[in-house]
């Protein structure tokens, strides 16, 4: 076994801390990654805190992983020792059902195997995630990462990224289409630079007032406090798409107001609590109301390749591994500019 060494949570309400755990020694098919730097998702607090329920403690969250190769397997064929590789929120999948076969791993019928809090992998080993020292993946599961690219701001892309860039190319949003994105948090700012990016009129829509400048300078093209009623009643039958980043319970009704004919508001955020839909938000416009989950590993290395085409990187606020606790908190805030990422020289 691989000794590691990591920060985990123990239960739902105490603050995470050191944790010493073993992984799988190299197969034939997996990569040895030591891990340089790990982005901080709002799912990872959801997860941590137990806050959708089927959290398996220790959890070592994680899943936007960027770090350098040092080990692989004997038949692995896509890496070599000293590449740069990137892993983000599954790390394997049954490889058979329609989807695995169509790229859409993250849409498994049987599941894709979480990289962390998922007994997928044999039946009974649980996964630990990238707030730790190295990880043993698969090489299909993982991802080639350009070193042209400042590598702490490229690992919030394997989730933050890729959760934004599938919707937006999926729905083929672009140039004519007037795009809201609802938060600007790690999925939001990451959704107005794509969204900007494919030639969209981009609108942020937010609750904090303090963070207009940011949101025009990563490409938003205007900006609308969800708080003044006058301001959201100038917006309705506004946009043709509306992705909703928002982490905590609100009201949909009050967002598909703002759609136009046909227009299609993509829920990423994952609230911990169900929200009630009125019938009449969506049919007296043929609205739609539609969900995302991140993005296969074909797309995944799309964006990625993107990415590193086009200069587009998180915008992070590093933080050495023990300052985890104080990252949790000020993410409950929505006070994050916009990603923390996490440097593993510090664990
Ligand atoms: P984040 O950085 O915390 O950003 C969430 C943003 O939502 C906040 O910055 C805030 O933006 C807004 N917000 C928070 N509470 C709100 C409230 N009560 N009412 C209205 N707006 C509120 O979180 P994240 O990492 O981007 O993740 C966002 C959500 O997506 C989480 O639920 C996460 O689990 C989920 N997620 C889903 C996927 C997927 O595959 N679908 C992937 C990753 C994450 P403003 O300050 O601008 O209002
Ligand atoms: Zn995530
Ligand atoms: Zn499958």
């Amino acid at each position: 076994m691989i000794e590691s060494k990591g920060y985990a949570a123990f239960d739902a309400t105490t603050d995470l801390g050191q944790f010493n755990f073993t992984r799988r020694e190299v197969g034939a098919h997996d990569v040895l990654i030591e891990i340089m730097y790990c982005g901080v998702c709002h799912s990872d607090v959801h997860a941590a805190r137990n806050e959708w329920n089927g959290t398996i403690y220790p959890i070592v969250p994680g899943h936007e992983i960027v770090g350098k190769i040092t080990a692989i397997g004997s038949a692995v064929t896509k890496f070599k020792v000293g590449d740069l590789a990137g892993v983000g929120c599954f790390v394997d999948s049954c490889r058979t059902c329609p989807n695995c076969q169509a790229g859409l791993e993250q849409y498994c019928d049987t599941g894709a195997a979480g990289t962390y809090n998922s007994l997928k992998i044999d039946g009974k080993t649980q996964t630990f995630g990238g707030y730790s020292n190295n990880i043993v993946v698969d090489e299909n599961y993982t991802l080639h990462v350009s070193d042209k690219l400042d590598l702490p701001r490229v690992a919030p892309l394997l989730c933050a990224g890729v959760t934004t860039f599938s919707p937006l190319r999926h729905w083929k949003v672009g140039q004519g289409h007037k795009v809201a994105i609802l938060g600007l948090g790690g999925l939001g700012h990451m959704a107005v630079k794509f969204a900007a990016s494919f030639g969209a009129e981009v609108t942020m829509l937010s609750t904090s007032p303090s963070k207009q400048a940011d949101a025009e300078r990563l490409g938003a093209h205007h900006f609308a406090l969800t708080s003044d009623p006058e301001t959201m009643k100038s917006l309705t039958m506004k946009f043709d798409f509306i992705i909703n980043t928002v982490s905590a319970p609100h009201d949909y009704n009050t967002y598909l107001q703002l759609l136009k004919s046909d227009g299609v508001m993509v829920l990423l955020g994952a609230p911990p609590t169900p929200s009630q839909i009125n019938a009449f938000s969506l049919l007296g416009k043929r609205r739609t109301l539609a969900g995302s989950l991140i993005g296969g590993i074909k797309e995944t290395q799309e964006m990625l390749d993107y990415c590193a085409e086009h200069n587009i990187m998180s915008d992070i606020e590093m933080i050495p591994m023990h300052k985890i606790n104080e990252a949790y908190e000020r993410i409950m805030k929505s006070d994050v500019k916009y990603r923390f990422v996490i440097d593993m020289k510090t664990l």
